[in-house]
């Protein structure tokens, strides 16, 4: 017989395991605490629980804790983990130190299912999805880095490394749940962003699920004939139906949108572009970050001049949108935004 999981259970779970085996309940509440907020790698570390116990546990279950294989830092501070799943497949995650802030960048798939053209993780396959655990403890992981490199626990989570976090709703939906409990790192929704490339259905199931996390979308383009070259996919999912879903998002959790936007030369840094964009912004509250490019290709795809990230700039600020331009982190070793492919 195969043994299981231990964190797939519900700490409800967990203290009827205990009661069956003539223990107190009690005892899946520390263990629980071990699994999740101590983040334990064996049995062998819970240190108040009696060895007896841990061998009844080493007997029934095992910790699929994540590994992390490889870390590399940036001259600029940002560091990235290569981190090995129970099953070998390797995922990357990413501490993006500022001055006031540390940052996460986690995982939700090995690989991806969506094709966008301008994404190294996009050449990967979808493998399969992480497990709750595994995006905890990625995340677990960096808060450790955060606090032994810059001398502070991790203040912010983004969805935004590889794999698309709407295909794998539940489980980013559980980690999200254990990273913000008390029993996990206490951390506050509003300090986690989950962004997507825009799948309509999925978006209004998170408004259906009243989140209080941030949502950012993917949108390069508000010109439908563009957004369809550049992520294939989008053809499934015209702009009406996005639109519609993020109106249905802010009527339901009154939470403003972050439009992420690659400015591209000769894509999308015309005038018609820019005024697609003014367009689009004007139907719920949202704001842009206009994030810098990332060569992974020869060359097909190219930063557009500053002078047209200027002109994006100055139309939108007039039309009264915020808008942030964001400088990538960790390029020298394939850290930043679509760079993640496992080269290492
Ligand atoms: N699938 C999700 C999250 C992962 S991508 C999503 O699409 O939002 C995280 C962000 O990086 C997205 O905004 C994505 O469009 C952007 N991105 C992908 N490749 C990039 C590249 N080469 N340079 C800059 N940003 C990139």
């Amino acid at each position: 017989m195969s043994k299981k999981d231990i964190r797939a259970l519900t700490k409800d779970q967990l203290r009827d395991f205990f009661v069956s085996q003539g223990d107190k309940a009690f005892r899946g509440n520390q263990v629980y605490e071990w699994l999740w907020s101590k983040s334990a790698h064996s049995f062998a570390d819970m240190t108040n629980i009696s060895k007896q116990t841990r061998d009844q546990l080493e007997e029934n279950f095992v910790i699929n804790h994540i590994k992390v294989d490889n870390m590399q830092r940036s001259k600029d501070g940002t560091v990235k983990n290569a981190v090995k799943l129970h099953d070998g497949l390797i995922v990357e995650s990413v501490l993006i130190p500022t001055e006031s802030r540390t940052t996460a960048c986690v995982s939700s798939q090995v690989g991806c299912s969506l094709d966008c053209e301008f994404c190294a993780t996009a050449r990967l396959k979808r493998m399969r999805n992480l497990n709750a655990d595994e995006i905890y403890d990625q995340v677990a992981a960096i808060n450790q880095e955060s606090l032994h490199y810059y001398n502070h626990k991790l203040s912010n989570i983004v969805y935004m490394g590889m794999g698309e976090p709407l295909m794998n709703y539940n489980n980013v939906m559980k980690s999200i749940e254990m990273i913000t409990s008390e029993e996990g790192l206490g951390m506050s929704p509003k300090r986690i962003t989950v962004s997507t490339s825009g799948l309509p259905k999925m978006i209004k199931k998170l408004a259906d699920d009243e989140v209080k996390f941030n949502l950012a979308v993917s949108l390069h383009s508000a010109i439908e004939d563009t957004r369809n070259k550049i992520m294939p996919f989008s053809k499934n999912f015209p702009l009406t139906d996005l639109r519609e879903s993020l109106e249905y998002w802010y009527e339901k959790t009154q939470s403003r949108v972050t439009y992420e936007y690659v400015v591209w030369r000769d894509i999308n840094d015309k005038q018609e572009d820019i005024n697609a964009l003014v367009q689009f912004c004007s139907y719920i509250p949202c704001k842009v970050n206009l994030i810098e490019y990332n060569p992974i290709d020869d060359g097909e795809y190219q930063q557009a001049s500053n002078k047209a990230i200027d002109d994006y700039v100055y139309t939108l600020e007039k039309n009264g949108i915020v808008v942030n331009v964001r400088r990538s982190r960790g390029k020298d070793i394939d850290a930043a935004c679509g760079q993640l492919a496992n080269k290492s």
